[in-house]
């Protein structure tokens, strides 16, 4: 039986695949078309964070459209920590992460956890670097976070970013 309930955020710029990396992580499945999140989607999933040990998480899943306060301080609300995704194809979703970051430290009472995700890493064959990786590195590690190169398409390293997060949110408590 899971004794932690950890709520997470998924924030970053629209169509970076959030509701992408969800519905993978949730229900194994992806698809190709874009369907906007219209408000605030929560999914629930058990966690192994080490053996043995399982938290369940409540994932928010906020759609882009909802800047309105009152919505966003009830998502930053009682927030354990969150991924923040960005798209590895478009630069300015890479850039906007600082802002995503600022918000969350404003929002929520500590500095939460946060895993610094990099999306759509099948497309990089095809696009080529956009971004400099090293330097998404170490952002996220002067930030006290690490970077993930996910892909919500295949699969990889899906598991591994929420159960990284999940681990340093229990790590950053029993400390
Ligand atoms: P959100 O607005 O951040 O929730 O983004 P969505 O999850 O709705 O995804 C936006 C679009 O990008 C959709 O058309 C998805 O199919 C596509 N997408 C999301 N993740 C990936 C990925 O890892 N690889 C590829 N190739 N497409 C992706
Ligand atoms: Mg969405």
């Amino acid at each position: 039986m899971s004794s932690f309930k950890l709520k997470v955020l998924l924030t970053g710029a629209a169509a970076v695949g959030k509701t992408s990396l969800v519905q993978r992580f949730i229900k194994n499945r992806f698809q190709q078309n874009y369907k906007l999140t219209v408000g605030v989607d929560i999914l629930t999933k058990d966690v192994e964070f080490k053996p043995n040990e399982i938290a369940t998480l409540s994932i928010w899943d906020i759609g882009g459209q909802q800047r309105f306060e009152f919505i966003r301080s009830t998502f930053y609300k009682g927030a354990a920590g969150a991924l923040l995704v960005f798209d590895l194809t478009r630069e300015q979703t890479y850039i906007e992460t600082r802002k995503w970051l600022t918000e969350i430290r404003q929002f929520t009472e500590q500095n939460i956890p946060f895993v610094f995700i990099g999306n759509k890493l099948d497309l990089l064959e095809d696009v080529g670097e956009v971004i400099d990786r090293n330097e998404a590195r170490s952002f996220a590690e002067n930030e006290g976070s690490i970077y993930i190169e996910t892909s919500a398409k295949t699969g990889e390293n899906v598991d591994e970013a929420f159960t990284e997060l999940t681990r340093r949110i229990i790590n950053s408590r029993t400390q």
